[in-house]
């Protein structure tokens, strides 16, 4: 199984060049993110647990976290999947231990690094105007990428909604938690062979081709 990680801020792309991974190269998406939503969505036990941390943004513990992943990784290595992208996830450097521990167990590696840069202000200007269909989940922008005629291109939906970490003040607060967080977890990745930066703010068909190219 392959394994790419793809880092970056909130509103850096992870989601627009994920879709772009996954349709080129096949792999299958593993987003933290998205897990912790729809475990809130579904109001498990889980989601209950960490619904306010997530929604203002803070962390979900690294213990809970790596729990649920290692418990996905178990299934992806079972069902033979080819690769998956994780995506938003190690975030911490407790997390890092503990995926590059389960990998060194099952005899995994991880083929590439993908570092997706963008500024703070390109971050909170491009994550605190997103919006998401309520339907599908595509996502749009309120100013740089709205539904034409208000209707989802994907599934045809007129209903869109803000994530309620996605307001300004929880995007800069994400923000900080990024630099604090992430950059170790980036020191740590950046003497891996495959690990490479891209800048973010390109258009995102620029960014993907760049992606492209690193990854033939
Ligand atoms: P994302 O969609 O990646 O921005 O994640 C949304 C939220 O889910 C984050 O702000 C955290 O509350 C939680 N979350 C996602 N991934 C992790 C992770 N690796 N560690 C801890 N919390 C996470």
């Amino acid at each position: 199984m392959d394994i790419y990680l793809l880092i970056g801020a909130p509103g850096a792309g992870k989601g627009v060049q994920s879709a772009h991974l996954i349709e080129k190269y096949d792999l299958t998406h593993l987003s933290t993110g998205d897990i912790f939503r729809h475990e809130i969505k579904e109001e498990t036990e889980l989601g209950l647990e960490v619904k306010r941390i997530v929604q203002s943004g803070q962390l979900v513990s690294d213990d809970l976290t790596n729990r649920i992943v290692a418990g996905v990784l178990d299934q992806h290595r079972q069902n033979g999947t080819k690769g998956l992208i994780l995506d938003g996830y190690p975030r911490t450097l407790t997390q890092v231990h503990a995926l590059e521990d389960y990998l060194a167990k099952y005899d995994l590696s991880i083929s590439k690094v993908i570092l997706l840069n963008v500024s703070d202000e390109e971050a909170v200007r491009r994550a605190s105007g997103r919006i998401i269909c309520s339907n599908c989940k595509k996502s749009y922008h309120r100013v740089f990428n709205q539904p034409n005629d208000g209707k989802c291109g994907e599934c045809g939906g007129s209903d869109f909604f803000q994530r309620p970490d996605d307001k300004e003040e929880n995007v800069r607060d994400r923000l900080t938690l990024y630099h604090q967080q992430n950059t170790p977890v980036i020191d740590f990745y950046r003497q891996h062979a495959g690990f490479f930066e891209i800048n973010g703010e390109l258009p995102a068909s620029v960014v993907s081709s760049e992606i492209d190219k690193n990854i033939l």
